[in-house]
């Protein structure tokens, strides 16, 4: 059979068509850029919940002051999540910025569930392996040193391997320095932020921490796991120029509740919401008593996929101030 080279043109033709069909379909997902400070910005590395989810990593949120990093969580994915704001992705949106784990060194985690710390080991160990020298600051509730030399031990092998091998003898950017926070109070600063420890309330664990950052022209605070209805978090967030809240919905678990394994979905919700985490009745009260200039919810549980029922609870339950309900790679 003899093809024209104008068939053979046209074939190409709909095989380029069919693959910008593919690639570029809209999910609904797109990152969007709501800050207004050139000295602060928040980027949501992950929001998601420990349900796996295409678009949404783990809970992780970096908080970037005159373009120094402060990483709080690690939810799984947040190494790769740092390549949202990596330019040559032609991400670029924090001027003149790239976030990789030489800028990003100091990691706060809220409490030590594993949904906020499975990205742990990359983040750790992620950019050494690409030649990072930098050693990192691990700070976090109580727990954390053996959560931190643990993981150092089980990669001891790769380690050793990379350090003593002929071609790559890195021996600095591996290493890791765990810093136990147990009391309320002023956690970690230098120039650009002070970052405060409170005491959150999620269930059994020892010190769950809300973080408050304070920064040269904000204060943004992170909840963490825990109830809305709780003074550590109160103290948080007083006065807050951004609330970054968890939270589940009273209407979610009755949907999707076939995504969780059984003995998940058979909790009681009364009990779950009222000693893990944050209800959207409980988030639109704290909010209307301490009155943050934005309110933005993370980290949802309410199994649906569909943020706009958070927000019509918020909205149901009286809070009328500004809200987002923040996607992978918003900027704040
Ligand atoms: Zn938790
Ligand atoms: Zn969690």
């Amino acid at each position: 059979m003899i093809i024209r080279s104008g068939q053979v043109i046209s074939v190409l033709i709909c095989m380029m068509l069919s693959l910008v069909d593919v690639f570029a379909y809209d999910t609904g997902f797109e990152p969007r850029d709501f800050s207004e400070s050139t000295i602060t910005k928040v980027l949501m590395l992950g929001t998601g919940n420990p349900i796996p989810h295409p678009h949404r990593n783990g809970p992780s949120i970096a908080v970037i002051v005159n373009k120094v990093p402060y990483i709080f969580d690690a939810g799984a994915g947040v190494f790769h999540g740092m390549g949202k704001e990596m330019p040559y992705f032609g991400q670029n949106r924090v001027e003149g910025f790239t976030l990789n784990t030489d800028t990003a060194n100091k990691l706060f985690i809220t409490h030590l569930h594993s949904d906020h710390t499975f990205g742990l080991p990359a983040f750790l160990l992620g950019g050494w392996t690409l030649g990072g020298k930098i050693a990192k600051n691990i700070y976090g509730p109580p727990g954390t040193r053996d959560l931190v030399d643990g993981i150092l031990k089980a990669w001891r092998r790769d380690i050793d391997y990379r350090v003593y091998s002929p071609t790559e003898k890195n021996d600095t950017g591996w290493r890791a320095q765990a810093h136990e926070i147990a009391k309320e109070g002023l956690a970690y600063s230098d120039e650009n932020v002070k970052v405060y420890a409170f005491e959150a309330c999620h269930g059994l664990w020892p010190f769950p921490i809300s973080y408050r950052i304070e920064t040269p022209d904000r204060v943004i605070t992170i909840s963490g796991d825990t109830t809305a209805d709780c003074d550590g978090l109160r103290r948080a967030a007083q006065g807050a120029d951004i609330l970054f809240i968890e939270g589940i919905t009273h209407q979610g678990p009755t949907k999707g509740r076939d995504a969780w394994p059984k003995n998940r979905a058979t909790i009681p919700l009364p009990q779950t919401k009222r000693i893990m985490h944050s209800t959207t009745k409980e988030i639109a009260a704290l909010a209307n008593e301490v009155k943050p200039g934005l309110l933005v919810t993370y980290h949802e549980q309410n199994y649906t996929d569909n943020p706009a029922q958070v927000e019509e609870e918020i909205r149901k339950f009286g809070w009328e101030g500004q809200y987002v309900s923040a996607l992978d790679g918003d900027i704040f």
